[in-house]
C-alpha cells in the first residue's frame, strides 16, 4: 500500500438509562440495571449525585450513565450524550403520551388461488396489515371497498387487511381476472 487509504470508526453499540433520582420508578430501574452488571453504586441522598466505584464515575441528576459491552459502565452529561450517541430502536412507549407511530411492522400474506384442488394457480392475492411497531396500533386502508375482487385492490370489512389482486410480471395482463369475487356494500346509518 503506497497511498493512504480512508478509514472510518467502527460503529459500537452500548447501553445507556438516564439518571432521574426525581423518577423513584425510573431511578428503581437505574440501580436494578446497575446491580444486574455487578456495578457497585452510592447515591449521595443530598445532592442527588450517583457514584460509580469502579470508574469513580458520578452522575448528577439528569446525566446518562453508559454501558459499554465489555462492561466498562460511565457517565455523560445529556449535552455529551446525545452528541455522541443516538438511539437504535424507537423509544419505547410511554403510556401518557400519543404515539407518534414512528416504526411499523408489515404482514404479508401471499394467497395462491385454485381452482380446483391441486389444480393450476389461476390468480394471487396479497393480504396486507401494518401495525404500528411501537405501540401497536393498527392501521387502516383507506379508500378501498370491502370485499374481495379479481380485477382491485379491496379492504377487509374492518378496512385493516388489505386484499390486493397481483400477478406475475411476465403474465398477460388478464391473468386472474376469471376468479369470481364479492363485494360488500354498506349503506348510509350502517355501524362500522
Ligand atoms: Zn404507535
Amino acid at each position: 500500500m503506497t497511498e493512504p487509504q480512508q478509514y472510518r470508526l467502527r460503529p459500537f453499540e452500548v447501553e445507556a438509562m438516564r439518571w432521574q433520582p426525581d423518577q423513584s420508578d425510573a431511578a428503581a430501574h437505574l440501580l436494578g440495571w446497575l446491580t444486574s452488571h455487578d456495578v457497585a453504586y452510592d447515591v449521595n441522598e443530598k445532592s442527588g449525585d450517583l457514584v460509580l466505584h469502579s470508574s469513580a464515575r458520578i452522575a448528577q441528576p439528569g446525566w446518562w450513565v453508559i454501558r459499554r459491552a465489555d462492561g466498562w459502565t460511565f457517565t455523560l452529561t445529556p449535552e455529551d450524550f446525545d452528541q455522541a450517541y443516538a438511539p437504535i430502536a424507537p423509544p419505547a412507549a410511554d403510556p401518557d403520551k400519543p404515539c407518534d407511530h414512528v416504526a411499523f411492522a408489515g404482514q404479508f400474506d401471499i394467497n395462491r388461488i385454485t381452482a380446483t384442488d391441486g389444480g393450476p394457480v389461476t390468480a394471487y392475492s396479497a393480504d396486507i396489515r401494518i401495525t404500528c411497531e411501537t405501540c401497536g396500533e393498527q392501521f387502516r386502508w383507506i379508500g378501498a371497498p370491502a370485499g374481495l375482487s379479481p380485477a382491485r385492490p379491496t379492504v377487509s370489512v374492518d378496512e385493516t387487511v388489505l386484499h390486493a389482486p397481483i400477478r406475475p410480471a411476465s403474465s398477460d395482463p388478464d391473468f386472474g381476472l376469471g376468479i369470481p369475487g364479492f363485494a360488500i356494500r354498506f349503506t348510509e346509518g350502517d355501524a362500522r
